[in-house]
């Protein structure tokens, strides 16, 4: 049986995309045969796309972090025909073929079983972006941040990381301060839940190695100054949780939030996250996010469309969650 890919390739001229036609020969090795319907498009997609950083090990290969589906053909116990399933990063789009494709063949010890309520729409809505944002809500309450403790910050708000993530604080209870660069988008980020937006300037240039004490926790997907002006603001015995990097990689700070106020930094991978955090992760996403503001945030393009949405989301010009359908 064939299938419509977007292939990544590399010539002469630099690294681009093909729309091929592949046949089930042409899969990936792996226990599992998944009939995609969606894949998704989060910040590191963008950087697959444009080659700005190596995240694509060989070339070809089908890029695409995130995929949802339903099981195909499976050699493995745990997987029947017919199961729902998710796949957020592992070696998607690294060193594995990944989700812009209508087909995949993948590692069962990489795919997650939708948890009940959850739909592969749903399941690509949120993407990485979203289990992240409920890795780094985990990591909040691992380290005692509780509504009650006060103001939780989300930074890169308008991002596939901070939308989620204030959707999900809104409805625990938190009371949400959203920082954004794009003040226009003040209508959305209240409708998802901030109680407050602040100007990402006020964060993003250099600042005090301590500051007077503003959050309770935070949830940072940006990096560099931001960071470290973050932790110089967070409050006695608060939590960061740091998942991104969107303004830069490096944390131009100081040890002081961490031996004056025993602040905790809680760094937050979803690549590599163990299977049982993942589980954690999506049963807690289907309790605790609301599926009509998840809505809100999406935008659907297909597969044709991909390469392109890839490239302007490295351009911070992308709102919430773009999902690909795959068969459209
Ligand atoms: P998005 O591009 O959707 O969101 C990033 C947001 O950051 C933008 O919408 C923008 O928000 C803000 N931003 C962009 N550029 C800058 C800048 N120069 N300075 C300050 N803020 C900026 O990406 P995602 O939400 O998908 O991912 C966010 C980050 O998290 C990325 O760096 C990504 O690599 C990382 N990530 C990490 C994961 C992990 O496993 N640790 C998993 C998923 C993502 P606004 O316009 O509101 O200011």
């Amino acid at each position: 049986m064939s299938f419509r890919a977007i292939r990544a390739i590399k010539t002469d001229a630099g690294v681009t995309t093909e729309l091929v036609t592949l046949t089930d020969s042409d899969l990936d090795i792996g226990d599992v045969t998944v009939r995609v319907d969606y894949s998704t498009i989060n910040y590191k997609d963008g950087l697959a796309i444009t080659n700005a950083s190596p995240v694509i090990q060989h070339y070809p290969l089908i890029p695409g972090i995130d995929l949802a589906g339903t099981v195909e053909a499976s050699d493995n116990a745990d997987f029947a025909i017919g199961d729902k399933v998710v796949l957020n990063g592992w070696g998607l789009s690294q060193t594995h073929d990944g989700g812009f494709a209508q087909k995949a063949r993948v590692p069962a010890e990489w795919l997650i079983k939708l948890p009940a309520g959850i739909d592969t729409r749903h399941a690509a809505a949120i993407g990485t972006a979203g289990y992240t944002a409920m890795l780094s809500v985990l990591a909040l309450e691992h380290g005692g941040v509780t509504p009650d403790s006060g103001d939780v910050l989300v930074t890169g708000a308008n991002g596939g990381v901070g939308s989620v993530a204030i959707a999900l604080l809104a409805k625990l209870g938190y009371r949400v301060i959203a920082s954004t660069g794009r003040a226009n988008e003040a209508d959305y980020l209240t409708a998802l839940g901030a109680a407050e937006i602040i100007e990402r300037d006020t964060l993003s240039q250099q600042g005090a190695p301590i500051a007077s004490e503003r959050w309770a926790g935070a949830i940072d997907s940006v990096g560099s100054h931001t960071l470290a002006n973050v932790l110089a603001q967070t409050r006695y015995g608060g939590v960061v949780a740091s998942c991104g990097l969107a303004q830069g990689v490096d944390l131009p700070g100081t040890i002081l939030p961490f031996i004056l106020r025993g602040v905790t930094l809680a760094g937050i991978d979803s690549v590599n996250a163990p299977k049982a955090k993942r589980i954690e992760a999506w049963t807690r996403l289907a309790r605790d996010l609301d599926l009509s503001k998840l809505e809100t945030m999406v935008t659907t393009v297909n597969l044709e469309e991909a390469p392109d949405v890839a490239r302007s989301i490295f351009a911070g010009q992308i709102r919430g969650r773009t999902i690909v359908d795959v068969n459209r």
